[in-house]
């Protein structure tokens, strides 16, 4: 699933090298995950501007001029492709626009999940989730903010930390990163978290997700399509040694998502099997 630190790369990437270009020929080559809210995306892009790109959360909002913009949410298996309008499309294309500097951007998924709404300013509140989602992880919110967006959640920190309503941006792999590097155990209790872990963890979610930025921007390229998660330290790591302490990382899946933690580091009564 792509989270914050994939979007975000993708994000510089895009903005580095299209914004300024024009629009010159947009397509659906599947139906299923574009919503043409504003206009009929294929015809009614064309000679626009590229005027930016922003990510919020999990959303990555394309910007074209005259009022038109491009709010995809990849949810957890959609992908962008930066590359040459005659390269091989991957079968599972759902879109593509083609841009005036030579290039063309499309979004692929390989389980149709995503959802890419074309509106107009006016209309965002018709990209469900975009303006339900809290404070990005990586806009600077305050201490007492965290804690009090985190006020109403009784479930476990994991499952509320990736939900995207206290914090946007952060998925199931890393936010089993965050909570290792927080010494938390994911399946806590929000309630039961005491000020020092808050602090920890109100700390180290935008840590994590910086570091992961700055790897990935090393490393990805125009191969923005390719999922790169092996650098992590504990997510999918699972029966591997624990960077920090050498005991045996632990990993569970529940409802179809692994969890990997480290029981020594992030201590807590094991709730489920
Ligand atoms: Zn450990």
């Amino acid at each position: 699933m792509p989270e914050a630190p994939d979007l975000e790369v993708v994000r510089e990437f895009i903005e580095d090298r299209a914004v300024g270009a024009r629009v010159e020929r947009a397509e659906e080559v599947r139906p299923g995950v574009l919503r043409s809210l504003c206009g009929d995306m294929p015809s009614d892009a064309p000679g626009r501007e590229l005027t930016g790109i922003e990510r919020c959360g999990k959303f990555l909002t394309l910007r074209l001029s005259g009022d038109r913009r491009l709010v995809v949410n990849p949810m957890l298996a959609g992908a962008f492709q930066y590359c040459a309008p005659g390269d091989r499309r991957f079968k599972r294309t759902y879109f593509t626009i083609t841009l005036s500097n030579g290039r063309e951007i499309r979004y692929l998924d390989d389980r149709q999940m995503g959802r890419a709404y074309y509106l107009s300013e006016n209309q965002l509140d018709q990209a469900p989730g975009l303006l339900e989602q809290g404070p990005d992880v990586l806009s600077g919110h305050s201490l007492d903010e965290f804690r009090e967006r985190l006020r109403p959640f009784r479930g476990e920190i994991k499952g509320v930390i990736t939900r995207g309503r206290v914090v946007a941006g952060v998925g199931n792999a890393y936010a089993d990163e965050v909570l290792f590097e927080a010494g938390i155990y994911p399946f806590r209790k929000v309630k039961a978290l005491n000020e020092d872990e808050l602090k920890r963890l109100h700390r180290k979610l935008p840590e994590v997700i910086e570091r992961a930025i700055e790897v990935l921007r090393e490393r990805m390229g125009e191969r923005m399509h390719v999922k790169l998660r092996d650098f992590l330290l504990v997510h999918n790591k699972g029966g591997s040694p624990c960077p920090r302490c050498g005991n045996t990382i632990s990993q569970l899946t529940a409802n179809r998502r692994i969890t990997s933690y480290c029981r020594r580091c992030q201590p807590g009564m094991l709730l489920r099997n």
